[in-house]
């Protein structure tokens, strides 16, 4: 059996926990079952300004913003503390999602622009070559 090449030195496409390698399917072998139940994913919440993380209002960490000084208020969904700056979800998140996923309690998957759909958790496992891409960076 050919196995293929581990691009990822055994470090990649890999489950931690298990050991068991990510599965990779192309979109368009699962179209209309992946549509129906995959979700738009669009990322971490960052800052408008500056693409820093945002940071979710009530936060302990963050200094009240009612009494703070020379803060922006244009929401009160997250906030940036190097703009003192804060801001509703609707300028928190891009308008175009970064990929698809699914979470339904059985199976874990993420698919990115490419096509790619990464199946990082099932109760399923086949053997298989190595998968020669990696997984987006993206957590879960
Ligand atoms: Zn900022």
């Amino acid at each position: 059996m050919n196995y293929g090449i581990d691009y990822g030195s055994g470090t990649t496409n890999i489950d931690p926990e298990t050991g068991i390698r990510y599965g990779v399917i192309p979109e368009n072998a699962v179209l209309q079952a992946w549509a129906d139940s995959s979700e738009p994913d669009y990322g971490a919440p960052s800052c408008p300004k500056c693409g820093n993380d945002a940071l979710p209002i009530g936060d302990e960490s963050l200094p009240d913003i009612d009494t703070a000084e020379n803060w922006e208020d244009s929401g009160r969904d997250f906030a940036c503390l190097d703009c003192r700056y804060s801001f509703d979800s609707s300028e928190a998140y891009g308008d175009e999602p970064s990929g698809f996923a699914l979470d339904d309690g059985e199976y874990k998957a993420y698919a990115d622009e490419y096509g790619d759909i990464f199946i990082t958790k099932s109760p399923y496992y086949t053997f298989a070559q190595y998968c020669s891409r990696a997984r987006p960076a993206r957590a879960i």
